[in-house]
């Protein structure tokens, strides 16, 4: 049986942080009381004509630099026509022939080593209303997001990626260079970031490309992930079956964990496009573009760099930190602060990430500020409070918002008091002589129940140095 590998390619949509949408000067925000941010520019009504933003044009000539893009002199918009609900005017202003960049590539780090993936166009265009599916079984139409300005980068055919993982490292990758540039806020589960991945499956060193399906309604990295692996698995299965692999667009279930069809795609959609007749094309010249260029921030891979040379970083955890702009922030300020970088870095590749993935929240939305992890970090280096502790504070810290110094401050110190952590310790011996004699012959393993029940004692206060020091004289005592 032939082995088989995937070729996957990827659209990804970002909406542009501006502060006015595409064509019209209504506010480009996410959410709000429904139709209350839209007006006949942006809704398309007869007789209105759209105003080009330059400042997402600017976004997006942005995002092709960092992308190692060219950047198209003669960049234009076309109208897509299709008729769908939520688009009254009938068609979607876009950009065809003529993006704004083109040729460009992402690096990521794969299990072989780095690797490049090609990207074949950035462009620009305007998002579209959103459909609300009402419990009475009516629709309704949002026409907020309604001329949003959206960028969508589009990975080189044939396509270079291979595995879930492969995936994965791209769109991680790509949200960070996004949100470094300061072109998006990368939010998936908001929608201002949406992935589109496709993919087919061929045997092993095979040259051809199967029957690829896209999938669709990924709000997640993970779904994201996921989705491709279930949908490898799921086309190795139907060729390994005799089957053909159907060209359809496949949404995805989180839930069930599946891939389902969504609708075939038989024959390619006909959008008849055509030069917009009432935006002039853009002309990018070399000067703009250098301007743009020259005032670019540091991007991702600069950063990490400079994480691990600054802060003394081992590699893994400065990727953790720059995978967003708002997260190495976070980093720099709390490093700085605290002047333990280390520490900084730890607590916020454990528990602080850990309490933002569990509750679905944005580090920007985070209740802890770099500055009450800071201060947490003091307290422990003053000995005012013990590891033990800090997780607990830590963790209320992310509930509450209060100050760590205050949470110490309720919670009482840290027990360093001798006389308390050996009256705790005698009570443990007397509770487990015998393992309390197996440690005194020599069963070293053992030192770390004692430890354990004396802050389980003192209810995660006891000063941890402490307990071992007065264990280690007791074990000489003994
Ligand atoms: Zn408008």
């Amino acid at each position: 049986m032939p082995e088989y590998e995937a070729a996957i390619g990827m659209e990804v949509h970002a909406e542009l942080l501006t502060g006015s949408k595409m064509f019209c000067g209504c506010r480009n925000a996410f959410g709000g009381e429904p139709n209350t941010r839209c007006c006949p520019v942006c809704t398309g009504m007869p007789g209105s004509l759209p105003v080009m933003n330059r400042r997402a044009v600017e976004h997006v000539i942005r995002a092709a630099l960092a992308l190692n893009c060219r950047v198209s002199p003669d960049a234009r918009f076309d109208r897509k026509n299709y008729f769908y609900p939520d688009l009254p005017k009938g068609f979607q202003i876009s950009q065809y022939e003529r993006p704004i960049g083109i040729e460009g590539w992402l690096g990521i780090d794969t299990e072989a080593g780095p690797k490049r993936v090609r990207i074949r166009r950035v462009h620009l265009e305007e998002d579209t209303g959103k459909l609300l599916h009402l419990a009475t079984g009516e629709s309704a139409v949002d026409f907020n997001r309604s001329g949003v300005p959206l960028m969508e980068i589009v990975t080189e055919f044939p396509p270079d990626m291979r595995t879930a993982e492969e995936a994965r490292a791209y769109l991680t990758k790509l949200r960070a260079v996004l949100t470094y540039i300061g072109v998006s806020d990368g939010k998936m589960e908001e929608g201002s970031l949406r992935c589109e991945p496709n993919l087919s499956v061929r045997p092993v060193g095979s040259a051809g490309l199967g029957t690829k399906t896209e999938i669709k309604n990924l709000n997640s990295f993970r779904a994201v992930y996921r989705g491709i692996e279930y949908e490898t698995a799921r086309q190795i299965g139907v060729l390994r079956s005799g089957g053909a692999v159907a060209q359809e667009t496949r949404g995805w279930d989180d839930a069930r964990g599946q891939t389902f069809t969504q609708r075939s795609k038989e024959v390619e959609q006909e959008y008849r496009y055509f030069p917009e007749p009432d935006l002039v094309p853009l002309q990018i010249d070399e000067e703009w573009v250098d301007r743009i260029r020259r005032a670019m921030p540091e991007l991702p891979d600069a950063a990490r760099a400079r994480f691990v040379e600054q802060y003394e970083l081992p590699p893994h955890a400065a990727d953790a930190l720059t995978q967003t702009r708002a997260t190495a922030d976070f980093f720099e300020e709390a490093a700085l602060t605290s002047g333990d970088p280390r520490a900084a870095a730890n607590w916020m590749i454990g528990d602080l990430a850990r309490l933002l993935n569990a509750s679905g929240t944005e580090i920007t939305d985070s209740r802890v500020s770099p500055r009450h992890l800071a201060d947490m970090l003091a307290l422990m280096a003053e000995g005012v409070i013990s590891g033990k502790m800090a997780k607990g504070i830590f963790e209320e810290m992310f509930a509450t918002g209060v100050s760590a110094r205050a949470l110490a401050d309720r919670a009482g110190p840290q027990v360093s008091d001798t006389a308390a952590i050996a009256a705790w310790l005698e009570e443990a011996i007397a509770a487990e002589p015998r393992v309390w004699q197996e440690l005194c012959g020599g069963d070293t393993r053992k030192q770390g129940y004692f430890v354990g029940q004396v802050m389980k004692a003192s209810r995660g206060k006891a000063n941890p140095a402490e307990v071992n020091r007065v264990l280690r004289a007791r074990m000489e005592g003994a």
